[in-house]
């Protein structure tokens, strides 16, 4: 099997060397302290775990490299701007927006858009970061030095958000998991839900959005496509080329993982569907401590990221994985006192999921 180097080396590319390890692929994550001498690069395929990455020598060679999937891809779905533009030429929903270049624009926008507009920075946001929610005779807050760097949308009132995660082949041939229902709190996805059975009406709209764009972008490899869930259609909000924090529950509750079917991807190895019969639960581990307590839930699937803990920080995640609803509830319960106030409203929401 060829090694793969993996441009960042957070807990993505971690994760993606663990999927490796079993299938004898050795994988190489790439962040700013890696030594070239320590990675067999000229082998190697190349991928990447962030849409922008450290600029090093190493990382300027890998940039170059032959064998780089997907290359052409990551600036363009990077940018929130040529993002959006690729979904209107596609005809694909998603909130309804426009480029933010001058303040004299404002009237224009609150006429277009409406009263509760989401500003973003076309490029570097993530985890909500980045990000303003304006309503009008707000937006003189704004920095001065925003205009030409962001897009805003309208603020979707919608009922709910999901993620599809989905590969595309080297010959083409797509795979997709279930649908991922999932909660944000403060721009940061807290808890996901994945159902091995979920709306045909909406997975069936899913797989033909994603698809349309794996094709579009002669794809290879593992995409997460996410939406919100207005009335009884799916609106995309934003798409990432790369393994995806909604997809986590599949090391756990499908029989291949995302960060596995990515390296089959790349690596041009056989990539079945793979197989979801049971129901999943991801509980994000955001600033917290380890805890060891919640070993003690025999369901309990702890993934710890080894970082150091800050406010608002991924550190790990739980995964709860069981084809009896019944049982997933009771590990919810037992797992709510051994987590802080702030999982409270999540586990709930999570349990109406799942009843
Ligand atoms: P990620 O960590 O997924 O990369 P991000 O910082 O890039 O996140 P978005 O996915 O654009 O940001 O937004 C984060 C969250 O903010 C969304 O999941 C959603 O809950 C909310 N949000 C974003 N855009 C809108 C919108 N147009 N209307 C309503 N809510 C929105
Ligand atoms: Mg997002």
């Amino acid at each position: 099997m060829k090694p793969v180097c993996v441009l960042g080396n957070g807990q993505l590319g971690r994760m993606l060397r663990q999927a490796g390890e079993p299938l004898g692929i050795s994988v190489y994550p790439i962040g700013l302290d890696a030594e070239p001498e320590a990675v067999p690069y000229q082998q190697s395929v190349i991928t990447a775990e962030i849409e922008r990455w450290p600029q090093t020598a190493l990382t300027k060679e890998l940039e170059r490299h032959s064998n780089f999937v997907n290359r052409d891809i990551f600036p363009l779905l990077a940018d929130r701007l040529p993002q959006k533009q690729l979904l209107d030429e596609l005809n694909l929903a998603t909130a309804p927006w426009m480029p933010l270049t001058s303040p004299d624009q404002w009237p224009d926008i609150y006429a277009q858009l409406g009263d509760f507009i989401i500003v973003k920075r076309r490029v570097g946001g993530y985890d909500g970061r980045g990000q303003w929610r304006i309503h009008p005779g707000e937006e003189n807050q704004l920095p001065a030095e925003i205009y030409g760097e962001c897009i805003v949308e309208q603020g979707i009132p919608f009922s709910g958000e999901v993620s599809l995660i989905g590969a595309r082949d080297n010959n083409g041939n797509c795979v997709f998991y279930p649908l991922t229902h999932n909660l944000h709190q403060d721009g940061i996805l807290r808890m996901s839900v994945a159902l091995p059975t979920p709306s045909p009406t909406l997975q069936q709209s899913a797989q033909q959005m994603l698809e349309a764009i794996l094709n579009k972008l002669n794809y290879v490899g593992v995409m997460a496509m996410e939406c919100f869930i207005l009335g009884n259609k799916l609106l995309i909000n934003e798409l990432a080329p790369r393994v995806h924090n909604s997809g986590h529950w599949t090391q756990n509750g499908a029989s291949i993982s995302q960060f596995e079917l990515h390296l089959r991807a790349i690596l041009n190895l056989p990539m079945p569907t793979p197989e979801v019969s049971q129901t999943s639960v991801m509980v994000n581990l955001i600033g917290t401590e380890v805890h060891p307590q919640w070993l003690s839930l025999p369901l309990v699937h702890l993934h710890w990221y080894e970082k150091e803990v800050r406010p608002a920080r991924k550190v790990g995640h739980l995964n709860i994985t069981h084809n009896d609803t019944q049982s997933l509830q009771n590990t919810l319960n037992q797992l709510s006192p051994l987590l802080d106030e702030a999982y409270q409203y999540p586990i709930k929401w999570a349990l109406e999921k799942l009843s």
